[in-house]
């Protein structure tokens, strides 16, 4: 504890001498700062880790980390889709601030927690899904996948050019962040990025866990058939139904022989309202209820099976850090860019503010410091990883970041004016899922949400309606509450310097397999 204290008025002092003084500090702190390992998958919803209290899987190795560390169960994304979270994560800003609201690409040009730890003499590095359109700066060692890349023999590729692996996305990473730990150099603190690919659309599962589920029945959450009533219009226009969206494709439906290329394509991306099946040796046809129950598992057990291999593989790098000596001084955190439906609402995706979307797991192990089995409900984004990385390096976090440092927290002395709400903004409209767009607080009892677009409103007393079922926007007793979070929604949203510099950003389609550069050598 006394040597955080130590960095910490280091780090004070040198926000106070500038930029030299804070180089000076990166060398001479050296080897006692820790090590950062950041695993981030894509997609991963909390309610599909057992410590979270998942009803639908068992993640012992995720919950290893929440065993030996810290639990954290409001820590959110302010704009719940893939890119945008990862550029705020590099960052420290708002979507509005580092010009990713949508799927643009990142400017790499632009000040990065990456660059900044590098200049604090850490070693860094990132290892598998980047999804940011440029190539990436401020790392000693980089090695990504193109785009969304694939979960079968992925191709990678570094500043020399590309390489195609044999195996399993989740898999292929592990073993590449292994390697990269085992070449780094041993004189500097490591900050390394391991983001998986799993479990993100199409759900494609490896050989070992492929039929883990298959005749397992996954309970459905209670909302699954939400009809919406008292809601806005964007429940009803949004297509990310799991009864109504889910394509052949992500049904992994058998195309008819002969099919390829674009007939095939074609065929995979059709949304089935009729469906052919075995089902205990016996072939049926599936319709209507029968046919969304069917749809469910389906999307389930897929899903659920590449997060076991997920967990297998987290398992695997703590076992690694462990025996390597590595496991006292490294900082081991594990997260998602974003939450997930699995269902509720009848939803799958994310990108709405609705709890399972909006909240992204956080587990982190760091012994001797974190308290084992600790939790905390403190309201996290994800523009504070940034800060409390900086933090971990003794480094200041620039004051244009909008995040605050985990670290008191993990200390187990949350600072007593830690943010008591949390300001979210979407703009992907319409874009593949028709999502309207929509900004919102969600405090620790209260969420409102704007759909501005839209004009419309929703708000959620998430004590008394933890799944967002009622509306109580227009409830007469509900209105003082109500224009108190608008007056707070718009407090933050000017604090957060969000002056609707992208409120008409049009939709950009990710794509799905980017071309990879030249093949090496
Ligand atoms: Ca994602």
């Amino acid at each position: 504890m006394e040597s955080i204290s130590r960095r910490r008025m280091l780090a004070l002092s040198s926000l106070t001498c500038g930029p030299l003084a804070e180089l000076a500090f990166g060398s001479a702190a050296g080897a006692k700062r820790p090590n950062i390992l950041f695993i981030m998958t894509d997609d991963h919803a909390s309610q599909a880790i057992s410590c979270y209290g998942s009803k639908v899987n068992q993640t012992p190795n995720l919950d290893r980390i929440a065993r030996e560390g810290m639990r954290m169960d409001r820590v959110f994304a302010t704009n719940s889709i893939c890119t945008p979270s990862r550029a705020t994560i590099l960052t420290g800003k708002y979507s509005h601030l580092n010009g990713v609201p949508v799927f643009n690409r990142f400017d790499g040009s632009q000040p990065t927690v990456a660059k900044m730890l590098q200049k604090t003499d850490y070693y860094t590095a990132m290892i598998g899904k980047w999804h940011l359109g440029s190539d990436p700066t401020g790392f000693d060692y980089w090695n990504i996948l193109p785009g969304q890349g694939v979960y079968n023999n992925p191709t990678f590729y570094d500043k020399d050019g590309s390489e195609t692996y044999k195996g399993y996305a989740t898999d292929v990473i592990t073993d590449i962040t292994i390697d990269a730990l085992k070449n780094r150099p041993k004189d500097k603190p490591f900050f390394m990025m391991s983001h998986h690919k799993a479990p993100h659309r199409e759900w494609t599962p490896d050989e070992k866990h492929r039929k883990m589920f298959e005749h397992k029945h996954i309970p459905e959450p209670a909302n699954l058939r939400d009809d919406y009533s008292g809601r806005t219009d964007a429940l009803h226009e949004q297509k990310q139904s799991v009864f109504r969206d889910l394509t052949r494709r992500d049904l992994k439906l058998k195309p008819p022989a002969g099919l390829s290329g674009a007939e095939l394509n074609q065929w995979l991306g059709v949304k089935p309202m009729e469906v052919e099946t075995e089902i205990d040796g016996v072939r049926k046809t599936l319709r209507g209820k029968e046919l969304e129950d069917w749809k469910y598992q389906r999307y389930m057990q897929d899903y659920l099976a590449c997060v076991q291999s997920v967990d297998d593989n987290v398992g695997r790098q703590l076992d690694w850090l462990d025996a390597n000596g590595l496991r006292e001084n490294t900082v081991v955190i594990y997260t998602s860019d974003q939450g997930f439906f699995l269902g509720e609402h009848g939803l799958y995706d994310k990108r709405f503010m609705y709890e399972e979307s909006l909240r992204m797991p956080f587990l982190v192990r760091w012994p001797g410091v974190i308290r084992p089995g600790s939790t905390s409900s403190a309201i996290g984004i994800n523009c504070d990883f940034a800060p409390t990385f900086l933090d971990l390096a003794g480094a200041p976090a620039p004051t244009d970041m909008q995040g605050r440092s985990f670290l008191p927290i993990w200390e187990g002395k949350t600072p007593r004016d830690w943010r008591g709400a949390m300001y979210y903004r979407y703009y992907h409209d319409p874009g593949d899922h028709n999502t309207r767009a929509h900004y919102g607080i969600r405090t620790a009892t209260h969420k409102l949400i704007y759909f501005w677009k839209k004009d419309q409103w929703e708000c959620y007393d998430l004590a008394a309606d933890p799944h967002e079922m009622r509306n109580i926007y227009n409830d007469p007793k509900a209105q003082k509450t109500v224009s108190m979070l608008k007056q707070e929604l718009y407090r933050l949203k000017k604090e957060m310097r969000d002056d609707d510099q992208f409120a008409n950003e049009q939709p950009k389609e990710s794509s799905y397999v980017q071309a990879p550069p030249p093949r090496k050598r």
